[in-house]
């Protein structure tokens, strides 16, 4: 904490693995002496800069940009960029953090970073983010490379971000290297599925730890928070496998929706028009209704899947679950539950999932997308959607081995935890002490 002051969420990322990681350091003593976990908790490099831009009325803009990149043991350094008002280097430092082990689990040669900006891309104009991405990139892009760091999106930043500003590293460096960012479109070096994987990889997870019970989606109430990339394509693949989305949010409030959520309406008001959930409930007419601010915990469903922001499901929340029933919460969002609310939720026998096994499917896909940039293919809708599929089947089954190796059956946390951890620190070891 005293090395690094003032990192709330960072400080959270960090205690939230190393609770874990006491019965790795008895087996594995090499661990503690070759000091792997202090030098994972230090990122390898972090760049903060200056983002100056003009906005639509002439006035000079400055928003702050970071990247931190965190460890790349495993391969070159991979992870989304997030453009919010509340970005600052405590928030890219815990993103960057969850990643190596993310990364890890996924079983794909990639490292860990994060990065972002400050920048409120909300009511800017598409002129506006242009000349803020490209600002952003003009600095960025020396850092970059398909060997050396790869960014792709996150909150605030999607295809259109990831265009501008993969333009202007093109445009700075003279080469159309594909596998400097992933998350492109389809016709300028973009995967099949990357735009749905995180959404869709969360739900073959769920549907993964619903089998290994027997049982499966169908017939299941689901609340999904938020209403980004994650949250869409999970309402998606939910309906698609037979449960119903009865609930969906934004930052303002949530709305219910007893019928399931419309999903093509939902889509064309949120990406045709940048519309808010409230435009939804208020198109969709009777059968759906709007509550501005409120919690959507307090909805009763089966499965509860956080897909918006961190620290989203507090205390409160989690105990309107357990009282209203829920039996599943998975992380689609990088930490949305907070400590207090995963310790309630784990003691009232909630099945409960962490982030960095849940929502792996993005960044796997990242890596299919830079395989496909390496070898110059491009591969079907469902090749690839089969290749998500069975990587997040494997991390599932990974982090209920590891959890049973180390003598706790059935912990998703402890697994995810212990199994990312151990395969980035036997590459540390044997990188030596660099
Ligand atoms: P988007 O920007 O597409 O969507 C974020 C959504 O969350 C928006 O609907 C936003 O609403 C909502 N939201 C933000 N803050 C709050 C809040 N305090 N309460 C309720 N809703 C809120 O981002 P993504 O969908 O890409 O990312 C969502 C989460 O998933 C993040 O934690 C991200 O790190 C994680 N993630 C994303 C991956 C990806 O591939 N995109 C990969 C792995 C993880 P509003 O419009 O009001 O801001």
């Amino acid at each position: 904490v005293h090395r690094n002051p003032g990192e709330a969420e960072f400080h959270q990322a960090v205690e939230e693995v190393l609770m874990s990681l006491g019965p790795v350091v008895v087996k594995h003593p090499e661990y503690a002496d070759a000091e792997i976990i202090r030098r994972l908790c230090e990122p390898e490099r972090q760049i903060i800069f200056r983002v100056p831009w003009t906005d639509d009325q002439g006035r000079v803009q400055l928003n702050r940009g970071f990247r931190v990149e965190f460890n790349s043991a495993l391969g070159p350094f991979k992870g989304g960029l997030r453009f919010h008002p509340s970005v600052y280097l405590g928030i890219v430092k815990f993103l960057g953090f969850e990643q190596i082990f993310k990364n890890a689990l996924s079983g794909l040669p990639i490292g860990g970073a994060k990065g972002g900006s400050d920048f409120n891309p909300r009511g800017r104009s598409a002129g506006e983010v242009m000349r803020f991405c490209q600002s952003y990139m003009t600095e960025l892009y020396r850092h970059l490379g398909e060997y050396t760091d790869v960014p792709a999106g996150d909150i605030g930043v999607g295809q259109r971000e990831i265009g501008y500003m993969f333009g202007q590293y093109k445009r700075i460096t003279n080469r159309y290297e594909s596998g400097t960012l992933t998350g492109k479109g389809l016709s300028w070096g973009g995967s099949q599925v990357r735009t749905e994987a995180t959404g869709y990889g969360t739900v073959f997870f769920v549907d993964e730890m619903l089998r290994a019970s027997g049982e499966g989606l169908d017939g299941t109430r689901v609340v999904v928070s938020g209403s980004g990339n994650v949250a869409l394509y999970a309402i998606e693949k939910i309906h698609q496998l037979g449960g119903t989305v009865v609930a969906c949010s934004d930052s303002d409030g949530y709305a219910v929706d007893e019928a399931g959520i419309d999903l093509a309406l939902l889509k064309e008001i949120k990406n045709g028009r940048r519309g808010r959930v409230s435009d939804y409930a208020a198109a969709r007419g009777q059968g759906a209704r709007y509550i501005d601010g409120g919690s959507i915990w307090d909805v009763p469903c089966d499965i509860a899947l956080p897909c918006a922001t961190q620290n989203e499901l507090e205390e409160d929340g989690a105990a309107a679950l357990i009282r209203n029933g829920c039996r599943i919460v998975a992380e689609g969002a990088n930490m949305p539950t907070s400590p207090a609310a995963v310790r309630a939720l784990r003691e009232a026998g909630v099945a409960f999932a962490p982030g960095k096994a849940v929502n792996a499917g993005g960044v796997a896909t990242s890596a299919l997308e830079m395989q496909q940039n390496a070898s110059r293919d491009f591969w079907d809708f469902d090749y690839t959607e089969k290749r998500l599929e069975e990587i997040m089947r494997a991390v599932h089954d990974r982090c209920l081995q590891t959890a049973d190796e180390y003598g706790t059956p059935g912990d998703y946390v402890a697994g995810a935890n212990i199994a990312g951890f151990t395969r980035v620190a036997d590459a540390m070891l044997a990188l030596g002490v660099i």
